[in-house]
């Protein structure tokens, strides 16, 4: 078993190679009692509401995002309208999301803070390796932020200006980041306790990662596949069209998708979610120094992607047909 000491440097390695934005973490061993991909819900007469689970984050977690380059860190009290925000995010997982984490998610917490490279973190209780429940904390700046700025900020870390003039943006329509947040971040805990993407013969796996941090050819080799996200150097924007390209081509729903099989898992679901539940848009353009369009991709539409959402759904069908009318006897 891993020390504490252990952990918290695997998590703070972890978030800075990823250079990021949504996430930073995942333990990656199994949780000694993950559960099948059966009914996880069996008290639904009496579940204890999520909300009840937002409160003040460790003190070690408050370190994690300093380790991260954050400052001015502090618990963040949520107003009476930011909660309602909050519950409405929660209500709106799907089954096997709420689920899980009536189970599994200890505690949800909010942060004021200058921000460094992570907006969320996914960690074992008490970064407890053995432990089979979960906390989540977020920048509560999340909270009245835009869809489309979140992903233009985090993308931005991906270019390096190179005197073209080429600009690369996001647009997410109206929708705000805490819902696309909840459900990357909820579906770590999922994949976390169903092993969905510890399993090497898994669907969301297979032909894809080696392991979960190795991609398979072609994907390896792929264009995608060389971004800071997977450690490789900034990308002067006048490239951009062409990573883009050799991303429409891939089975990522983002760049940030091909960082590890984790991250591949949790952006599939909460990007599958939001564009089949919720009517999401989203359109990626490059455009010249004159602002002309030269390069325009809707990463929601990409072939491949598209039969990996029909996965997704057929999962959670399966575990609402499954589970949704079970209630105690
Ligand atoms: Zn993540």
């Amino acid at each position: 078993m891993r020390t504490l000491r252990d952990a918290f440097w695997a998590i703070v390695a972890l978030s800075l190679a990823s250079q990021t934005a949504p996430t930073a973490v995942l333990a990656q061993s199994m949780p000694d009692g993950s559960q099948p991909a059966a009914c996880v819900g069996l008290n639904r007469d009496n579940p204890v509401p999520l909300d009840s689970r937002i409160g003040r984050p460790d003190p070690a977690i408050i370190e994690i995002f300093s380790g991260a380059g954050a400052s001015a860190i502090s618990a963040h009290e949520l107003t009476p309208q930011e909660l309602t925000i909050v519950k409405r995010a929660l209500a709106r997982l799907p089954r096997l999301h709420r689920d899980v984490l009536q189970h599994h998610l200890r505690r949800l917490s909010f942060l004021d803070l200058q921000p460094g490279s992570g907006s969320a973190l996914t960690s074992r209780a008490g970064l407890d390796e053995t432990r089979s429940q979960f906390d989540i904390t977020l920048r509560a700046s999340l909270l009245d932020e835009s869809l489309t700025a979140f992903l233009n900020t985090k993308e931005a870390r991906l270019f390096e200006d190179d005197g073209s003039g080429f600009s690369v943006e996001f647009d997410a329509g109206q929708s705000d980041a805490l819902a696309y947040i909840l459900l990357h971040e909820a579906t770590h805990i999922v994949d976390q306790v169903l092993g969905l993407s510890e399993k090497a013969t898994g669907s969301f796996r297979a032909d894809i990662w080696k392991d979960l941090r190795t991609l398979s050819e072609p994907h390896a080799s792929s264009l995608a596949a060389r971004t800071p996200f997977r450690r490789a150097p900034a990308i002067p924007r006048r490239y951009s069209p062409a990573f883009y390209e050799s991303l429409r081509k891939s089975p990522f729903v983002s760049f940030y998708a091909s960082a590890a099989a984790p991250e591949d898992l949790a952006e599939l679901f909460a990007w599958q979610q939001l564009a089949s539940r919720f009517n999401q848009s989203l359109t990626l353009t490059v455009r010249d120094r004159e602002g002309f369009a030269l390069y325009r991709y809707e990463p929601l539409k990409a072939p491949e992607v598209s039969l990996r959402f029909s996965e997704v759904q057929a999962l959670l069908d399966r575990y609402e047909q499954h589970c949704g009318s079970v209630t105690k006897p």
